[in-house]
């Protein structure tokens, strides 16, 4: 980028001050990322390595490297077949789509991407296998993805004609009484931890951690979400109001850089790399093979409760958000609460909050007004479903057995012969599984819209956003509320600090069941997609009327995110860059609005220089 060019653009980023643009300008062009033509390699090319290439890295991963191919390719000839209406029966368990190298989670996006699979994968499971991947790719100049539990919303962890590096069996995990990461001796003390290969689930880490150990450990709220995809987007749980960001937990990440070296990141051996890794998005430093977490004392209890209210008006529901957000604001902003509280057209408000160390009687004891109230407007409100709050020991939590005995609507197990007897997801997250996604949005609500004199602003806003689509405010996705020491662990993160004091992470999206065009029977429903796409941007249009510098989260945004550097990472962008530059000075790793990605065209296979970004 020229220095003209950069000027103008750091003038329109306040939030970035001018030097540092300035250093990121200059750090290009020392690098010399401008405007060089370098093209990656696909099958075809006369450079396509050959057979015999690709046998020896099968040798040198133990014949861990595999053909990719999509279950869902049987139903391009034969898409009435039974047998592809079983692919689409078992796209809705994420287990399933788990288990496959050529799928995803989501199954893409109406105009952004489709799943589509890699030539090949390395089935990696030891971090020597991610080593040869990785050089082979940089070798022959190939388009390489990582990917662990696939639940990227921007489809960042597939592409076609790319070798894959698939995590998904590097799943051990062990647990440390007295953790000091390497290099650390003399600066940390030990500390209870858990060490987690980079492709499990957060649902594996739960168990050994919680209902084996009886302790906690910050992770995602979805139970089939991979450890490190989570931890480099920043993370969130159920429990970030009281445990903070899954990326300030981290303690140490073993990881393999572009020149095929496996290195060690701490906060004393490469912190710059430790420091990128927590929050500065998957697949852009390299690739995790291993996470080691703090662990934390578990409370005594966790609880959620739930409920469904409909307005019988307008102005009903007015003063019913008015409600809901007074409540928030003077009793749930603190670290006891997460969750969510969403809003719909038809006058709608779901309470969908988790609560931890509260007792059954404190919880009840802060929704009794609002029941009451509610109870006592019975002309203007029907009760769908009544709030109810249910609290239990928090070591069961994870635990199939008593969730199935006691709240078996509140999970769906892997339905699959054989499966693990553990396997279960959230009922809540059901309809995502192997979604097209049609639009999905999100924003940082700032904490000071919760102020009594700005309050009625809020409240309006979602009000007038209701009118579009449904919004959900995900009170555990900010921060503000929690404790300071685990604002000030966020702080020292490469997220955007716009989540520092925000009370909530504002969500508006739509998606349908699994579709890929060109699919007859199985293509996305074009007219629902632009008719969803143009009402959620209409939702939450009025949401970020409220906000100046509004910020997303960079795993839960749109694929479509216009200044996606300073939404995702505000300040920390041109830090971040420079981290990027160290450790992958040629863009080996590329993912769609990651770091230095605008270097890079929309595929990553060929260099533009600098790109259409900052
Ligand atoms: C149904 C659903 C529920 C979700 N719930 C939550 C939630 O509760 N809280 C929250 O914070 N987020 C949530 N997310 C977002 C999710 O945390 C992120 O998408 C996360 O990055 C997914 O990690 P993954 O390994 O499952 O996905 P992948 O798609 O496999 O990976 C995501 C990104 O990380 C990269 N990556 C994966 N593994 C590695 C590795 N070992 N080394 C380097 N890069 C890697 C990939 O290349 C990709 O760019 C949810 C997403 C979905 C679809």
């Amino acid at each position: 980028m020229k220095r003209r060019q950069l000027l103008k653009a750091a003038a329109s980023i306040p939030l970035l001050s001018r030097m540092e643009w300035l250093r990121l300008a200059d750090a290009r062009a020392e690098h010399g990322t401008s405007n060089q033509a370098f093209s990656r390699v696909r099958p075809g090319d006369a450079t396509w390595p050959s057979e015999e290439s690709w046998t020896k890295l099968g040798h040198a991963v133990e014949g861990r490297l595999i053909q990719v191919n999509s279950p869902v390719s049987a139903c391009r000839e034969a898409p009435d077949s039974p047998a592809c209406h079983e692919v689409f029966k078992a796209l809705r368990n994420p287990y399933y789509i788990g288990d496959h190298a050529g799928l995803t989670q989501t199954s893409g996006w109406v105009g952004a991407w489709t799943s589509r699979p890699s030539v090949y994968a390395v089935a990696a499971r030891k971090t020597a296998d991610v080593v040869a991947a990785v050089n082979f790719a940089r070798e022959n100049k190939l388009r390489l993805v990582v990917k662990g539990g696939g639940h990227s919303y921007q489809g960042t962890s597939c592409a076609p004609d790319s070798l894959l590096v698939w995590t998904r069996e590097m799943n051990a995990i062990s647990l440390h009484e007295a953790f000091v990461g390497q290099g650390c001796e003399k600066a940390q003390p030990p500390q209870p931890a858990v060490s987690v290969g980079a492709g499990a689930r957060w649902l594996a880490a739960y168990e050994a951690v919680t209902t084996r150990r009886g302790r906690y450990v910050q992770g995602g709220g979805c139970t089939t979400v991979g450890v490190a995809g989570l931890i480099q987007s920043g993370g969130f749980g159920s429990f970030s109001k009281k445990y903070g960001l899954a990326a300030a937990g981290l303690l140490e990440a073993e990881v393999v850089t572009a020149d095929g070296v496996a290195r060690i990141a701490n906060a004393c051996t490469n912190p710059d790399l430790f420091w990128g890794l927590k929050g500065g998005g998957g697949g852009t430093l390299g690739v995790v093979t291993r996470v080691t977490l703090r662990t934390r004392e578990l409370p005594s209890f966790f609880g959620a409760v739930f409920g469904k209210i409909t307005a019988a008006s307008e102005a009903a529901f007015r003063e019913l958000i008015s409600r809901a957000i007074t409540l928030y604001s003077s009793q749930l902003l603190n670290p006891h609460w997460g969750e969510q509280m969403r809003f719909g057209p038809g006058n709608e408000l779901e309470i969908a909050m988790l609560f931890q160390d509260l007792n059954q009687r404190q919880a009840e004891e802060v929704w009794r007004p609002i029941r009451e109230w509610l109870d006592a407007s019975k002309r203007d409100f029907t009760i769908v479903n009544p709030i109810k709050v249910v609290a239990g020991p928090a070591r069961l939590f994870w635990s199939p057995a008593i969730l199935k005995t006691f709240s078996p609507n509140a999970i769906v197990m892997d339905d699959r012969p054989n499966a693990p007897a553990s396997n279960f997801y959230w009922a809540g997250d059901r309809d995502q599984v192997g979604q097209v996604l049609y639009a999905y949005r999100s924003a940082w609500l700032p904490v000071s819209l919760l102020k009594e004199k700005d309050r009625p602003r809020l409240v309006d806003a979602l009000f007038r956003s209701t009118r579009h689509w449904q919004m959900s405010l995900h009170f555990n996705k900010g921060l503000a509320g929690a404790p300071a020491e685990e604002i000030a662990a966020a702080r020292d993160t490469a997220m955007n600090p716009a989540v520092l004091d925000a009370f909530a992470l504002a969500i508006c999206a739509g998606g349908g069941p699994p579709a890929f065009p060109g699919f007859k029977g199985h293509e996305p429903d074009q007219t629902l997609a632009h008719r969803a796409a143009g009402a959620v941007a209409k939702s939450m249009g009025e949401l970020l009327k409220l906000i100046d510098q509004p910020g997303s989260y960079v795993s839960e945004s749109d694929f479509f995110e216009p200044k996606w550097w300073q939404s995702f990472w505000g300040t920390n962008y041109p830090r971040l860059a420079a981290v990027k530059k160290k450790y992958d000075p040629d863009g080996l790793f590329f993912v769609h609005h990651g770091v230095g990605s605008e270097a890079w065209s929309a595929d990553g296979f060929t260099r533009v220089g600098s790109g259409q970004g900052p």
